[in-house]
């Protein structure tokens, strides 16, 4: 044989622990760790099929939904993206996305290569899309279907008024998608009550499982629009139907579609049984008040927020303008060396300009908030010749 064994397989595999304290991934509970070595099960074996079950209710749950169509994809969150919008879409499709940051270019670039016609409305840099940019949307391009992230985490923006856009949905007779993915379990979202009709959000941020499963919900109203299409949904791995009976939404018998990985299970069961036993209520006021605790720890340092409006401010995700003579790179890097502390520069529109802290499930806590501004000064001060 001309390719012999790795020599570096040969080395045990170290892994260090970290605090991961930038966008996503979070880090999982123990809880969670335990779950993860369980044996192996077959995804279509009984008890597997139960836990799929106990998944769709957490899911439903953190969702506020009673849509029987919720299960997972097996793929990060962008899987989720792309499954809603490629089940929803056909050539020509007139699509619109409101763009607050990275994700929701991201979302219409997927649009565009499932053939749709793509519109696209953006917020000021820094800023949400008003109920007029979203109207005027609608009154010009009448999209079939709008798409919003909740909560986008390049920028550290959460657009607040999802419940008024859902209305408008329906005005527009348009299917509305929302990407929940940074920020579901950290604030508000009302899935039914909102008239939103497909959601997908991570595993790996609130909720504090793997990244590699993505829970989505379709409403009726979007089953509807897949079930009438004209042409096949474009890629089989994504298709909203097979995946319905592979997770047994419809009572209809379970049919394989692929293998779904029990491990991922394992970990977004325990995951889901946790942020059910905090309550969402109690979830959401944990990460608001620790994200005003950072905010404001932030603004004493002398720094300055991203996002100047505190209503817009996402509190899973904050973003911080990097002070002149700062060099995010050797901050991150410090923070790293020292203290295994992951603090994040930006993503896309935000590249070079913010530090990202995130806020998510096991580490929104007082205790992680109060390291992170401890952290942060100390790796500014270390690394520039700046003043706090
Ligand atoms: N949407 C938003 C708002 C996100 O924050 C992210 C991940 N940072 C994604 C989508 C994509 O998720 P993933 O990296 O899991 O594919």
């Amino acid at each position: 044989m001309e390719v012999p064994p790795p020599a570096t397989l040969r080395k045990p595999l170290m892994v260090p622990s970290k605090t991961l304290m930038g966008p996503g991934p979070s880090n999982c509970s123990q809880r969670v760790l335990d779950a993860l070595s369980n044996p192996l099960l077959g995804h279509m074996h009984p008890e597997c099929l139960e836990i799929m079950d106990e998944i769709k209710e957490g899911i439903k749950y953190m969702f506020q939904t009673k849509n029987p169509a919720t299960f997972c994809i097996s793929a990060s969150g962008q899987g989720g993206m792309e499954a809603a919008l490629c089940n929803l879409l056909e050539d020509g499709d007139v699509a619109a996305f409101g763009v607050t940051g990275l994700w929701g270019y991201r979302a219409a670039e997927m649009a565009k290569r499932y053939g749709a016609d793509v519109r696209i409305t953006e917020a000021r840099f820094g800023k949400t899309l008003t109920l007029d940019d979203i109207k005027e949307s609608f009154e010009v391009h009448r999209p079939k279907v709008f798409f919003l992230v909740q909560g986008d985490s390049s920028t550290g923006l959460l657009q607040g008024n999802i419940r008024e856009v859902g209305e408008l949905c329906r005005k527009y007779n348009c299917i509305f998608v929302v990407d929940t993915v940074a920020s579901l379990g950290g604030v508000e979202f009302l899935m039914d009550e909102w008239k939103v009709d497909v959601a997908f959000t991570g595993s790996q941020k609130v909720l504090g499982a793997p990244p590699g499963i993505t829970p989505i919900s379709f409403s009726p109203r979007a089953m509807h629009v897949i079930n009438n299409r004209n042409s096949r949904v474009k890629v089989y791995y994504w298709d909203a139907i097979l995946l319905a009976d592979l997770w047994k939404c419809f009572g209809r018998p379970q049919v394989y579609h692929h293998t779904v990985s029990a491990t991922l299970l394992y970990g977004l069961r325990e995951a889901l049984a946790s942020a059910c036993e905090q309550g969402l209520k109690s979830l959401i006021r944990r990460h608001t008040e620790c994200a005003f605790r950072l905010q404001k720890g932030i603004i004493d340092m002398g720094l300055e927020l991203f996002v100047d409006n505190p209503r817009d401010r996402l509190p899973t995700v904050t973003t911080i303008k990097i002070p002149k003579g700062v060099d995010w790179q050797q901050v991150s890097r410090y923070a790293m060396k020292k203290y295994f502390f992951e603090i994040s520069g930006g993503l896309g529109p935000s590249v070079d300009l913010v530090f990202r802290i995130g806020l998510m499930g096991e580490n929104a806590t007082i205790e992680k908030v109060d390291l992170a501004l401890k952290i942060l000064r100390e790796a500014i001060l270390n690394t520039s010749n700046i003043k706090l």
